[in-house]
């Protein structure tokens, strides 16, 4: 760990708040295992809820210290800077990973399910619409914030209410029709942490539902890479062209800096191929997104999401 960062840990007061929230607060816990990139450094307080009170008692717990608010979900559309993350990271783990039939076609599932996890729950219900989900690495919080989908669907058609709390503890309901989904997003405010979300489809055959699903599941392998260490797609498709398009016609498919690589198999798909670390990510991103600028005057906007501090 680097002088910088060393004095910057010692400065925090950091007993009162673990003294509080013991095992469930860490400090100085580095970040790299939550992402999908593999890379990050340290969040100054990294806290796991045992549920939602306990989350409500550390939001107004630290209210006074006015620290930056992270959430993070299955980390799998999020870059992690290599110095880490100044404040409060706070990821939803394993208690709030739940999924309950509500009627005969709908869910209420909790925020860090795994999308993959509503998905196979919902079919096992004989409930279609959720089949996109299969085939997206995120959790259910991750993909409402990001307006996830694929295959002709995303959250905006599912979606029926969530259950937030604000960065003051305060809970509240949402309706779909209050919140604004766009491509890759919406208009959900940055200080709300979902807790739950209730989904929505149509009954149908289980033997239909699993169809698609795997038509899903062989289209994804076909075109995208597996196993790999990225944040899915890099940058968000234009009106016009998809990204890995402008990429590939602007000759920058082939670019690398050290191990950031991009994807043969998908040339949106931007790779820790190992040894890479976050700065040589971004500066890929940058040197690939002014090229494409350049040769076709198209200003790409990404569509992962970073976080953490630049040195
Ligand atoms: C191999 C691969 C394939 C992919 N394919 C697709 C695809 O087909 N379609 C697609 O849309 N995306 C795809 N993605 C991107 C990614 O999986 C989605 O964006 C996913 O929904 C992100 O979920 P997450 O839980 O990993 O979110 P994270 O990366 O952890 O976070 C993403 C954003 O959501 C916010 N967030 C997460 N949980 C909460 C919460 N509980 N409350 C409030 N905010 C929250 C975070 O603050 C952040 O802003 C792919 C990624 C990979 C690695």
């Amino acid at each position: 760990m680097d002088e910088r960062i060393k004095k910057h840990f010692m400065s925090l007061n950091t007993d009162p708040l673990q003294k509080k929230f013991g095992k469930n607060l860490i400090i100085k816990e580095n970040l790299s295992k939550y992402s999908w990139f593999n890379l990050g450094g340290p969040a100054d307080f990294f806290f796991r809820p045992e549920n939602k009170d306990q989350l409500i008692e550390f939001l107004i717990s630290i209210k006074k210290y006015n620290h930056k608010i992270h959430v993070l979900g299955a980390g799998s559309n999020t870059l992690i800077r290599d110095s880490g993350v100044k404040g409060v990271v706070i990821k939803l783990g394993s208690k709030f990973s739940n999924i309950k039939l509500l009627t005969k076609d709908t869910i209420e599932v909790g925020a860090s399910t795994l999308d993959r996890k509503a998905s196979s729950f919902a079919k096992n219900n004989s409930i279609s619409g959720l089949e996109f989900l299969a085939c997206i690495p995120g959790s259910i919080g991750g993909a409402i914030t990001m307006n996830s989908g694929c295959y002709g669907s995303d959250m905006s058609k599912v979606l029926k209410s969530i259950r937030i709390v604000d960065y003051n503890g305060k809970e509240k309901e949402i309706k779909n029709d209050d919140i604004e989904f766009f491509y890759r997003g919406t208009n959900i405010p940055e200080n709300y942490i979902i807790l739950s979300a209730v989904l929505k489809g149509t009954i149908s055959s289980k033997e239909l539902i699993e169809k698609k699903e795997e038509k899903f599941i062989q289209q994804k392998k076909e075109s995208q890479p597996s196993q790999i260490k990225t944040g899915g797609s890099t940058f968000k498709n234009t009106n016009e062209k998809k990204a890995w398009l402008l990429i590939k016609e602007s000759g920058c498919d082939k670019y690398y800096i050290g191990d950031a690589k991009i994807s043969e198999k998908h040339c949106n798909f931007f790779v820790n191929n190992g040894k890479a670390t976050t700065a040589e990510i971004e500066q890929l991103i940058n040197k690939v997104k002014k090229e494409v600028q350049n040769k076709t005057g198209v200003d790409l906007d990404l569509e992962i999401k970073i976080i953490g501090d630049e040195k």
